[in-house]
């Protein structure tokens, strides 16, 4: 066991504080990384605050990690020391049921374990990325491309795969209008990628305070979902709309939005369930569907098209003593557009 800083969260709902976590000994096909920068999904604080259910403390968070290889187990084939390298939300899955054969690890039958907030299949409860190194099976860690810096490639290990991964699926490309709808650390990404992936995209966010940096990062097209004129105006325009929105939505009224056949999908996970009158999708033969992070091949294959097309995400790189500071920014939508904590400042 090696012993390493981290900060956690002690019970539901307090603040993170400093502390100490024991990393398991690096095992035949484990790789050790010696994190340096790990993101802030707003899924952290779902689940500090047990806004999802029941949760697990104390709580080290952090699925979006990104570091170095300090050290590898016998068996390893895959990654050497000195690799860069980041670790998204899974570490494990059972590898035999149709998902894990699919390569879509997120949806494994067969218990897959989460990289923190779950039992491993040591029986030991996983500590994400708000920590100074982390033992994952060679399996579970991907290559982060030379041309990507480590602060701007770490939360592309879920804000970029929890986009990119149903924007494929969903065929945005050229010929294709996609809505991005909230422009916070999973939207501003899904910005960059429908973008990168020549759909013609259109930013739908409360208000239009962030207008200027939506263009840049690609949107052709920028709304203000508070302006009732919005919904008249883009009635019936869509093909594709990605929700990443943390909240209860009006879904009716973001469905009114889509072409006949068009779809709504679902990523943000707000706490509340929605209601829907289900006209929303009997007219015009809609779909309303969701999807969860990706499988690790398709992190990869996002990883290296982010890199090909030159970019990673917007990043405000905090110390780690200012990550209570930085949830309850998240959580005013005052986010621009991922905080990223240096891990050398533990
Ligand atoms: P974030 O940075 O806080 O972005 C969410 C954005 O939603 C905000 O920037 C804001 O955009 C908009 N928003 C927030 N409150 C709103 C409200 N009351 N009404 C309308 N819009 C609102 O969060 P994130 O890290 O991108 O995560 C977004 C959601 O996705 C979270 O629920 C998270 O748990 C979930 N998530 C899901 C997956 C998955 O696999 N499906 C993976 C990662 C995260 P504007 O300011 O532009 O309006
Ligand atoms: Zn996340
Ligand atoms: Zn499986």
């Amino acid at each position: 066991m090696t012993t390493v800083a981290a900060y956690a969260v002690p019970a539901a709902k307090a603040p993170l504080e400093r502390t100490t976590i024991e990393r398991r000994e690096v095992g035949e096909f484990d790789v050790l990384i010696d994190i340096k920068f790990a993101g802030i999904c707003h899924s952290d604080i779902h689940q500090a605050r047990e806004g999802w259910g029941e949760a697990t403390f104390p709580m080290v968070p952090g699925h979006e990690i990104a570091g170095i290889v300090s050290e590898v187990g016998a068996g390893v084939t895959k990654y050497q020391v000195g690799d860069r390298v980041g670790v998204g939300c899974l570490v494990d899955s059972c590898r035999e049921c149709e998902s894990c054969k699919a390569g879509e690890e997120q949806y494994c039958t067969g218990g897959n374990v989460f990289t923190y907030n779950a039992i491993g299949k040591d029986g030991e409860l996983t500590y994400g990325g708000y920590s100074q190194k982390v033992v994952v099976h060679e399996n579970f860690v991907v290559r982060i491309p030379d041309a990507l810096s480590l602060d701007v490639a770490a939360p592309l290990l879920c804000a970029g795969i929890t986009t990119y991964s149903p924007l494929k699926h969903w065929n945005a490309g050229p010929g294709k209008k996609v809505a991005i709808l909230g422009l916070g650390g999973l939207g501003h990404t899904g910005v960059k990628i429908a973008h990168a992936l020549g759909a013609e995209v259109t930013v739908l966010s409360q208000s239009l305070r962030k207008k200027d940096d939506g263009l840049k990062l690609g949107a052709d097209h920028y709304y203000a979902t508070s302006d009732e004129q919005t919904f008249k105006d883009l009635q019936g325009s869509f093909d594709l709309i990605l929700s990443t929105v943390s909240a209860p939505l009006d879904l009716g009224a973001f469905l009114s939005l889509l072409k006949r056949d068009g779809a709504l999908v679902n990523v943000g996970a707000p706490e509340e369930p929605i209601a829907l009158n289900l006209f929303s999708v009997i007219a015009g033969r809609k779909t309303l569907a969701g999807s969860m992070i990706g499988g690790i091949a398709e992190t990869q294959e996002m990883l290296d098209f982010c890199a090909e097309h030159g970019f990673g995400a917007e990043v405000e790189v905090i110390r780690a003593d200012q990550i209570n500071e930085a949830y309850e920014r998240v959580l005013s939508s005052d986010v621009r557009y991922r905080f990223v904590i240096d891990i050398a400042t533990i």
